[in-house]
């Protein structure tokens, strides 16, 4: 097999499709054969599904409801038969402020996308990935889960608790032929980093890079891939660092 088809055929589900690393992410699963189902809390997963074509299909939902998690997932093994990969790849950053300035409304919500949306999307996908004695789980996380940044501690924190629970999960279900990591980038162009970061700031936060520049999205894309196909088999458990040298020194 062709590296370049080397996820043909294989049924994915990302999460948070609709922009950045996602949706980087979903173009290079269908150029690499797969058969993507984009889920995404915005309407605008539509216009992807509808330019990647037959082998894309969109689900609108805010994977921070559990109700919704298991109605995509549903709906993915109804139509498809089978889920090969999960890229639990939706998050937010949140309220940018001092910890004791933050409000608890924020905490809920920033914990819920980043943290409790991999628990429940994990749940409803293992008990087939069991099944079928087969399954790569991909895992967005951070160098905030690494290292301290201020005015984001709970995204810190939550970033930080899906290491845990990737290391946790893939212990659990590595007899299953089941393999789950995280990765943990360091600045990617994409909108969510532009919201906390004028023109004026981009330079000093290239500059925490080796690097000194922040990755296109295309470049942590190509590690979701890398993990997802048989070219990782024996990676399990880990984190994989993909941060410009950011956590270098
Ligand atoms: P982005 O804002 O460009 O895209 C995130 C997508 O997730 C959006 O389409 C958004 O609509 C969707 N989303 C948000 N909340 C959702 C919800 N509740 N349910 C369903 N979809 C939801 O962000 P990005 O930079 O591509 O980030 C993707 C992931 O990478 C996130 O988990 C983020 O924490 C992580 N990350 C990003 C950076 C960075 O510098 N951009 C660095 C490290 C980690």
């Amino acid at each position: 097999m062709p590296s370049d088809r080397r996820l043909e055929g294989r049924v994915a589900i990302i999460t948070g499709a609709a922009s950045g690393i996602g949706e980087a992410t979903a173009r290079r699963f269908a150029d690499e054969g797969a058969i993507v189902v984009c889920v995404d809390i915005s309407e605008k997963v539509h216009d992807l599904s509808d330019e990647l074509g037959d082998c894309a299909f969109a689900e609108i939902a805010d994977v921070a409801d559990d109700a919704q998690v298991e109605r995509f997932v549903r709906s993915a093994l109804d139509r498809l038969n089978r889920i090969d990969v999960l890229a639990n790849n939706a998050g937010i950053d949140g309220q940018l402020a001092l910890l004791a300035d933050g409000d608890q409304e924020n905490y809920q919500r920033v914990m819920d996308v980043n943290l409790r949306s991999c628990w429940s999307t994990m749940k409803a996908v293992l008990p087939s990935m069991v099944a079928e004695s087969s399954g790569s789980i991909i895992n967005m996380s951070s160098v905030g889960a690494l290292i301290g940044f201020e005015n984001l501690s709970v995204y810190s924190a939550a970033k930080a608790g899906l290491i845990g629970m990737t290391r946790g999960a893939a212990l659990e279900y590595g007899a299953h032929g089941i393999r789950i990591n995280a990765i943990c980038p360091g600045g990617v162009l994409t909108p969510l980093a532009e919201s906390f970061m004028d023109e004026g700031t981009y330079k000093a936060w290239a500059d925490k890079h080796a690097l000194k520049r922040f990755a296109r999205p295309e470049e942590i894309a190509a590690v979701v891939s890398f993990l997802a196909s048989d070219e990782a088999s024996f990676i399990t458990g880990s984190s994989l660092v993909v941060d410009g040298g950011m956590t270098a020194s």
